[in-house]
């Protein structure tokens, strides 16, 4: 049983956050961690990976063709990034509230793209934005291996 709870239900939610590499660079790999830990989140997968081109292709398939997509994947390609699941109620959109608008300058205060960035071509973090992102995007980064079940023995005092 990997809950000591009955009554929580979606409580095992699933999203995919990545530190991208503007957000390594800065030092913010603790502080994203720190936040999603520190919500009560539960942390089930995280990797540190230089992502490969067609990862970044298969990632970003729905912005081929814009643009930004050739800049987009230079940038996240261009370094390592740290790959993490998070799991827990309503944490697809609570993740994203917390990451901030896709343009920092459109994020308020408190969020990690309004604290720490300026322009969206460095927007220093990535969360899934729906269910079906979320899994598809878990399966791409992550072998099922990869993700922790794991007993969060603090989650009685993080639901009721
Ligand atoms: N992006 C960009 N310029 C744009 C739009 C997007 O550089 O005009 C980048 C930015 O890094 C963003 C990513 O492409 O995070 C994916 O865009 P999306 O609209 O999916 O935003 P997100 O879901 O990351 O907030």
């Amino acid at each position: 049983k990997l809950s000591v709870l009955n009554n929580m239900a979606g409580a095992s939610e699933r999203t995919f956050i990545m530190v991208k590499p503007d957000g390594v660079q800065r030092g913010l790999v603790g502080e994203v961690l720190r936040r999603f830990e520190q919500r009560g989140y539960k942390l089930v997968a995280l990797k540190m990976i230089h992502p490969p081109r067609a990862l970044l292709e298969s990632h970003y398939e729905e912005h081929k063709g814009k643009k930004f997509y050739d800049p987009l994947l230079a940038y996240i390609g261009s370094g390592p990034v740290v790959a993490m699941v998070w799991e827990g109620l309503n944490v697809i959109t609570v993740g994203r509230k917390m990451l901030g608008a896709t343009d920092p300058a459109k994020s308020d205060p408190g969020t990690l793209r309004g604290d720490y960035g300026i322009v969206t071509g460095r927007n220093i973090v990535h969360g899934s934005d729906s269910e079906s992102a979320a899994k598809r995007e878990i399966n791409l980064w992550f072998r099922p291996d990869e993700v922790s079940n794991w007993v969060h023995t603090a989650e009685r005092w993080i639901y009721e």
